[in-house]
């Protein structure tokens, strides 16, 4: 019979462990406290918007200041650039010139939701509904039926912006699409999933109360005076809002044993609040300690407030300016890691992943060399030197990590900021917290990873 056990074997071998045989006590107390403090960012944070303002709250706090064009930064100065209130910059100066690079982790706050329509409401059979637009990749049936939350902005023709947050206290009305019942549902089961749903049946019901008004539209018409009522606006103000539907999920522990977090949003929050954990907790650094949340990344990273946009480059031109250093020799010698979710292993659905390759539940922050799809199109594929840079990083800080890669080879694929890091000449990978149930409107991750993902950013940023 063979032996199971080998010296040779355990010296060659590339072995994986579950993180709980790796850590004791007084680091399971950390990541506790770790994870309850990334739980309450979460639950305040729903979408990019909130993500930032709730970022520039932990970051004031401990003493980053917004930064103004030519104030004096010297080494440990914090700062923080909001671009448009939906994408955030922070950095802490380092010790050494820009000339030597920073040290940047990019992760994105904007998650899958639904974005009501320019002109959404309108009544059918004396119910009023507000028609909404999906944004990101998202699996449209499982937004049938759940509790959802309206979050967002109404800014007026006077340029005056009206918050809005209807559903978040639990005396709030709930927002919700509805599905038809079963026994009437003999032709939608012979559809596929995605024709099932159309589009533009995620109608959220507003209300169906008519006003005392004997006119058309009666029930609409009785809406929109309670949204006047409440916030002073026309039917006209929808033209200028970005209001969204979200799912109206608190976070919560999963599992007897508590070790999973089940919330809207990990994609991308949950690598988010390891950068800020780990950049609010970085001191005079020897490199530039560089943070972004990003805004679009679920719809290719467009836009001004997306990781294409020039931003960027202006916000780490003007530190270049300061130490008369050229952006492009800053940008060569930065290092990224592009901190984003990638799936976990999940055992119900064996089928799309490689397991020797996919990334396990309690394995520690997970590496994706590439994403993309195919034979590795649109993705970073981070050279090997780069590789064996974060290899090093880990080993001397106790990193619990893993390889991983999206699914199988030609099962499907995505994407990450990682290669419009990139593109601007900065060595580049992608590091994050494996996710089960992806996309879904209440998605679930293990506080062993997020844990891990915040180690790893704060080792990097803490590199010599
Ligand atoms: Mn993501
Ligand atoms: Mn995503």
């Amino acid at each position: 019979m063979d032996k199971e056990k080998s010296e040779r074997k355990d010296r060659l071998f590339y072995k994986q462990k579950n993180g709980y045989e790796l850590i004791d006590e007084k680091e399971l107390e950390k990541l506790e406290s770790y994870c309850k403090g990334y739980m309450a960012y979460l639950d305040s944070a729903k979408t990019e918007r909130e993500a930032v303002a709730e970022g520039i709250k932990l970051a004031e706090a401990k003493g980053f200041v917004p930064y103004r064009t030519g104030m004096e930064l010297k080494p440990g100065t914090k700062i923080y650039h909001s671009n448009r209130g939906k994408s955030l910059l922070l950095a802490v100066i380092g010790k050494k010139p820009l000339s030597e690079g920073s040290v940047i982790a990019a992760a994105h706050v904007d998650s899958p939701r639904l974005d009501l329509k320019q002109i959404p409401v309108y009544e059918d059979n004396s119910i009023c509904y507000f028609k909404t637009h999906y944004y990101g990749g998202i699996k449209k049936y499982q937004w049938l039926t759940i509790p959802l939350e309206l979050h967002g902005v109404i800014v007026l023709k006077n340029g005056e912006t009206v918050n809005v947050c209807i559903g978040k206290d639990k005396s709030d009305p709930i927002f919700q699409i509805t599905d038809l019942l079963p026994h009437l549902a003999k032709e939608q089961r012979k559809k596929t999933s995605d024709e099932f749903v159309p589009a533009e049946n995620l109608n959220l019901i507003a209300g169906t109360i008519p006003d005392k008004e004997e006119v058309k539209d009666r029930v609409k018409l009785a809406i929109m005076d309670l949204l006047h009522k409440k916030y002073g606006i026309i039917e006209e103000d929808f033209l200028s809002a970005e209001l969204s539907a979200v799912p109206a999920y608190d976070v919560r522990e999963v599992g007897l044993d508590r070790s999973l977090i089940a919330g809207y949003g990990h994609d991308d929050r949950v690598c988010a609040y390891a950068e800020l954990a780990a950049i609010l907790e970085t001191d005079a650094p020897e490199k530039t300690a560089v943070c972004i949340l990003a805004d679009k990344e679920e719809i290719g990273s467009e836009g001004v407030s997306g990781m294409k946009s020039m931003a960027f480059e202006r916000f780490m031109g003007d530190l270049c300016d300061t130490q008369g250093v050229k952006l492009s020799h800053c940008f060569a010698n930065s290092f990224c890691i592009s901190a984003d979710v990638t799936n976990a292993f999940d055992p119900v659905y064996p089928d799309v992943s490689e397991k020797r390759n996919a990334a396990k539940i309690n394995y520690g922050v997970a590496i994706c060399k590439f994403t993309g799809h195919g034979g590795k199109s649109d993705s970073n594929d981070a050279s090997a030197e780069v590789v064996a840079r974060i290899r090093r990083i880990f080993a001397k800080n106790n990193v619990v990590w893993q390889m991983a890669e999206l699914g199988k080879v030609d099962q499907g694929g995505g994407g990450t900021v990682a290669m419009y890091m990139a593109e601007r000449d900065i060595d580049t990978i992608d590091a994050g917290v494996p996710v089960l149930s992806m996309h879904a409107p209440y998605e679930t991750v293990s506080k062993f990873d997020c844990y891990m993902t915040y180690k790893c950013i704060k080792a990097a940023y803490a590199e010599k």
